[in-house]
């Protein structure tokens, strides 16, 4: 039966002997016996009576029997739903309500914790540890590795992604196949992914960025991974001499330019490396460079949509800016206020139409119909604007934006000013509420490590180059800037920290 995204990233490498993943000890899983594992794990999951369109949800250790289960849910019809491995069972409750999960697969070490929410739920549920072993495995072993696919179309939903609830509570995405493999097929032709080529894969697979843009590339093109369970230090630079390429949240990249061992020699060799989730500071940009000799390419995608801009593979990579759309991806720049398309040059929010753009979030029909357009353009709630040449720059979160005193203020034209500042590393600026202004500027600032910054003098030198509107009312130094494990700053968690500090 056609089934258009098991067919086109999966089955197209029936009985290829060709290497899918390489693990960190050596051991290497053929296409063949990766499809094998697939259709045991179809199998038993519609012995349990699963059937296209129910929803699995999966929070279970990165490995390749982990991936496996995403193969066999396409294979199955199911629609797949990984989870952020660092949810709490609070949290996993609302995802599974929300969901209306069908089976939980778990860690073994959470199954307890989780079988009252299951039972509430009418879900079943089965386990999954990160060395392939627990329930599920046990089940699937015993089946048959061969299994029809389910009839599907490209419209058939292929997955529920929870966004990363970076400014609120996390949305359920419907993604369909279409979204799926016209992002995957897009950003392998764009990026010039082809069976030669080696991925070293050390992002999570819960996520867009690890689970669809990784590993969908790799196989629309049926190239090989190295399949980390985490990024480790150790592990990427002893195996980044057997890979051609490497995707990544900006933090890899610094953290891999803080070691000595990260040569231009260790990297020479490499063809590609990508970074996106997160803003890339220009600053790493440039030392990226001038260690290796590569420009990184930075694109800009979110849960709801796959990719939507890439820097060039041919041409110049911007620093700071996250490139052109995709091809068959439209963009515009809009007023938040009138929903009209904004001159070039000017900020506005960044809306997004194409193949890519997901059909809503699951059983919120309001928020759906608050951000994605009748006629299809999708208010991503990031700030933007298009330089002369056609480069997208993302200005930040609209949800982000300061206003004080009427005025609009962009926390990253300060937070650019503020990392240039001698001894600074990274900042963020946020509004916080002021009894005269509604909202007033704070700077939080990350030091240069070892470097003990003037405050003072940063507040002299950027005060001089922002209008008086945009001045910073505090500048406050911190060790370290609160992250969620995509890398993304958490001002929502430093606007609760600070919200008093002037009310
Ligand atoms: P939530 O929607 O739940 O608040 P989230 O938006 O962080 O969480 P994701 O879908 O994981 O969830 O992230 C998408 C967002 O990440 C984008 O909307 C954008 O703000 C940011 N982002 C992604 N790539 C880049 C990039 N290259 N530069 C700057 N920001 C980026
Ligand atoms: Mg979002």
């Amino acid at each position: 039966m056609p089934n258009p995204l098991y067919d086109r990233l999966f089955g197209v490498h029936a009985g290829k002997d060709t290497p899918f993943l390489h693990l960190p000890d050596g051991e290497v899983i053929t296409h063949a016996g990766f499809l094998d594992t697939a259709a045991r794990i179809a199998n038993a999951l519609t012995g349990l009576g699963l059937e296209p369109g129910n929803r699995v949800a999966v929070q279970v250790q990165k490995s390749p029997e982990a991936l496996a289960l995403y193969a066999a849910s396409a294979q199955a019809g199911l629609i797949f739903l990984p989870l952020n491995t660092a949810y709490t069972v609070d949290e996993l409750t609302y995802f599974i309500d929300n969901s209306g999960a069908s089976l939980i697969v778990c860690d073994g070490a959470g199954e307890d914790a989780l079988a009252p929410v299951a039972t509430e739920a009418g879900a079943q549920i089965l386990t999954l540890n990160a060395d392939g072993t627990g329930s599920l495995m046990r089940r699937a072993l015993g089946m048959l590795p061969a299994f029809a696919p389910a009839k599907r179309t490209e419209e058939d939903l292929a997955a529920f992604l929870y966004t990363s609830g970076t400014t609120g509570r996390s949305k359920g995405a419907m993604l369909t196949q279409r979204n799926l493999l016209s992002n995957a097929e897009t950003l392998a032709r764009e990026w010039r992914f082809t069976s030669g080529d080696v991925l070293l894969h050390a992002l999570p697979i819960f996520h867009t960025h690890g689970l669809f843009v990784a590993t969908n590339v790799v196989l629309a093109t049926g190239g090989s991974m190295i399949f980390l369970p985490r990024f480790d230090l150790d592990d990427i630079l002893r195996l980044m001499p057997g890979a051609t390429a490497m995707m990544g949240v900006p933090t890899f990249y610094t953290r891999l330019l803080d070691d000595d061992r990260f040569t231009g020699d260790l990297a020479s060799h490499m063809r590609l490396f990508v970074s996106g989730s997160a803003p890339l500071l220009a600053e790493t940009h440039a030392r990226f460079e001038q260690r290796t000799g590569h420009r990184i390419l930075e694109r800009y995608g979110m849960t709801e949509t796959n990719m939507n801009t890439s820097n060039p593979y041919d041409g110049e990579r911007r620093a700071g800016t996250v490139g052109f759309p995709l091809p068959g991806v439209e963009l515009k720049i809009t007023d938040p206020e009138t929903a009209e398309t904004l001159p070039q040059g000017e900020i506005g929010l960044i809306e997004v139409r194409g193949p890519n753009v997901f059909k809503g979030y699951w059983q919120m029909p309001e928020k759906t119909a608050a951000e994605l357009r009748e006629d299809g353009f999708f208010i991503t709630g990031d700030l933007g604007r298009i330089d002369s040449d056609g480069y997208v720059h993302i200005v930040g979160r609209n949800k982000d934006l300061i206003i004080s005193g009427g005025y609009n203020i962009y926390p990253k034209e300060i937070e650019l000013l503020l990392d240039e500042q001698p001894g600074v590393l990274e900042s963020a600026v946020i509004g916080v509420p002021h009894p005269d202004f509604g909202e007033t500027v704070l700077c939080l600032i990350v030091p240069e490590p070892g470097a003990k910054p003037d405050l003072g003098a940063v507040m002299q030198a950027v005060s001089a180059s922002l209008a008086r509107f945009k001045h910073p009312r505090k500048l406050i130094l911190l060790d370290e800037l609160p992250r969620n494990t995509m890398g993304k700053v958490q001002k929502n968690v430093l606007r609760e920290t600070y919200k008093d500090m002037f009310a």
